[in-house]
């Protein structure tokens, strides 16, 4: 994040800056995403927040999973998540972490606790302690609160070996029944559940709260800023009561910004997977998942994510983003970078009956006119061409002045033609398009200047290739599906993908490489499929049109 005028950077700078609260120390965050699912868009704002702050004050940045909770944690998701932090181009050096490494640490900041009459072992069920949990006016009761230190020290250690069944008590920090804010009524900080944990196996039955071991654990690694999404506000008195109560070695701060939303997708890893479990799309890195997997390989890049998120901005304000935000900053980098090759989605063949039989011939034509850095290539063009469907019309509608009997085209870069006629089946589809080259007009341009008003793509018929092109669409018909009132499920498009087999491309394209990106000219932007292209048949994912349709303000 190369801006470094939000308001979470400025009041880094002033805790660093003379007199702050952290004087002359360097800048430490963290990135602790719960290993419970693959990451999406929204995680990536937070990671760019959470490592751009240490890079732009030249401090570090910790990657550390956040598993305290051993429901539904696995192994694979922290391998996916280190790949797509990765591919985002940030680095966490040598400093990845499990908290549930702390488990230890925080049972001693516990006993702590209680020995200073600031936590006891409440009997009371979780049903009980929500029936007992007061209203404004009302306080929460708890019959246990005033447990002596030495009953409850006894009690938590034959929690911890497992002599009480689940739930049957938990430990509470001992703060304030009356407090306006909930989360201060003696929350609880410790639950016994016998669940096999992905990192500590069955070493422990009792697992602290998030409220508990998060702050613990940032003070543990020394972070100076832990800085975490807006729903963590109304926790933050709890946080800085954790980091007061017990001897940690650091006294970190915690910050809050909004989280993000956009438009016509769902940003919650529960939705996502649900998605997936009922087989509504293909998985975590289905091209039309917002998980950064998933963009990825729709052929998003780590650029115009990082754009996205950086011209969003940061701020206490929650907020959807339209999706053609999004699409809008991929546009502007493929733009720059990829290469331009000729793709024919719905191929129609195109005879030159003037054009020598056995004839080839190349042209030349330029890789991106963006960026002539990129040189030029050959194509190879001879009496059989195809040409997409679309350009060709047996009668031509108003407005249509692209290939019809009579009519002239430029075939880009190669030559005008004139269409002499057409051959069509018994349905009246189209299977052969005739026309006459003029020889003169070699590159495109006529040699008596007459006018050509369309320029129309093509591949040679005999030297292209097969391809799949898949075309992908929003996900949802709605632009909030991840409002609470919404089922999100009801409003999944039926058309969100369109497969097209017996595409043609151009046969330099048998040379690329899966996750290469390219522009098909006329068509859009398209990546090729690193799952499914196998050897002389690419398969292509349509990251974005070419169509702008952002409007900005
Ligand atoms: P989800 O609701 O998708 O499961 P989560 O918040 O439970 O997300 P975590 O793995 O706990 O997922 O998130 C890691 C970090 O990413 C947290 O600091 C969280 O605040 C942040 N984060 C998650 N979603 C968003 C979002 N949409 N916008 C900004 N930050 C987010
Ligand atoms: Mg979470």
């Amino acid at each position: 994040m190369s801006d470094t005028s939000n308001f979470i950077f400025d009041m880094i700078r002033e805790d660093i800056g003379p007199g702050g609260r952290f004087d002359g120390m360097s800048v430490h965050t963290r990135f602790p995403p719960e290993p419970n699912g693959y990451l999406h868009i929204g995680h990536a704002k937070a990671l760019e927040i959470d490592f751009g702050a240490a890079e732009a004050f030249g401090g570090l940045c910790n990657l550390r999973m956040d598993d305290t909770n051993p429901t539904k944690e696995d192994e694979e998701y922290v391998e996916a998540i280190k790949d797509d932090i990765r591919w985002l181009g940030h680095d966490w050096g040598d400093r990845f972490f499990y908290a549930s490494d702390y488990f230890e640490q925080m049972y001693g900041y516990a006993v702590e606790l209680i020995g200073k009459g600031l936590a006891y072992v409440c009997e009371l069920t979780p049903e009980e302690v929500r029936r007992n949990r007061g209203d404004l006016k009302v306080p929460a009761t708890s019959p246990f609160r005033d447990r002596p230190a030495e009953e409850s020290l006894a009690l938590f250690e034959r929690m911890r070996n497992g002599e009480f069944e689940d739930g049957k008590m938990t430990l509470r920090a001992r703060i304030d029944l009356a407090s306006g804010n909930f989360n201060m009524r003696d929350p609880v900080i410790y639950r016994i559940n016998r669940i096999n944990h992905h990192n500590t196996g069955n070493r422990w039955c009792i697992y602290p709260m998030y409220d508990f071991a998060h702050p613990l654990e940032d003070a543990i690694e020394g972070i100076t800023h832990s800085l975490c999404s807006l729903e963590f506000e109304a926790h933050r008195p709890l946080y800085d009561w954790v980091i007061e109560n017990c001897s940690v070695p650091a006294k970190p701060r915690q910050i809050e910004f909004a989280r993000l939303g956009i438009t016509h997708t769902v940003l919650s890893k529960r939705k996502l997977r649900n998605l997936i479990e009922k087989g509504l799309v293909d998985g975590w890195d289905d091209p039309r998942m917002p998980t950064l997997c998933g963009l990825r390989r729709r052929g998003y890049t780590p650029a115009a994510i990082r754009s996205f998120h950086e011209r969003n901005g940061v701020s206490k304000v929650n907020s959807v983003v339209d999706y053609a935000f999004l699409e809008h900053c991929l546009r502007e980098d493929l733009n720059t970078t990829a290469r331009r090759v000729m793709a024919v989605l719905r191929p129609v063949r195109l005879v030159l009956t003037n054009y020598p039989e056995g004839k080839t011939e190349n042209f030349e034509i330029e890789n991106n006119p963006e960026n002539p850095a990129d040189g030029v290539r050959e194509v190879p063009f001879s009496r059989e061409i195809f040409i997409e469907r679309d350009d060709f019309m047996a009668v031509p509608e108003k407005k249509f002045y692209r290939l019809y009997p009579g009519n002239e085209v430029r075939l880009k870069s190669a030559y005008v033609v004139r269409c002499t006629g057409f051959e069509a089946d018994e349905t009246g589809d189209v299977r052969t398009v005739y026309a006459e080259y003029d020889p003169d007009s070699r590159g495109g341009n006529t040699a008596d200047g007459r006018k050509v008003k369309s320029t129309i793509h093509w591949v040679d018929a005999a030297r292209s290739a097969d391809a799949t092109v898949r075309l992908y669409d929003r996900l949802f018909d709605v632009e909030e599906p991840d409002l609470a009132d919404c089922d999100y499920l009801d409003h999944l498009r039926a058309d969100s993908l369109e497969v097209i087999n017996g595409s043609r491309v151009e046969e330099s394209l048998l040379l690329a490489s899966a996750g290469d990106r390219f522009q098909f000219l006329r068509l859009g932007y398209f990546c090729m499929d690193v799952k499914d292209s196998s050897a002389g048949h690419p398969v292509f994912n349509r990251s974005v049109s070419l169509r702008d349709s952002y409007k900005p303000g």
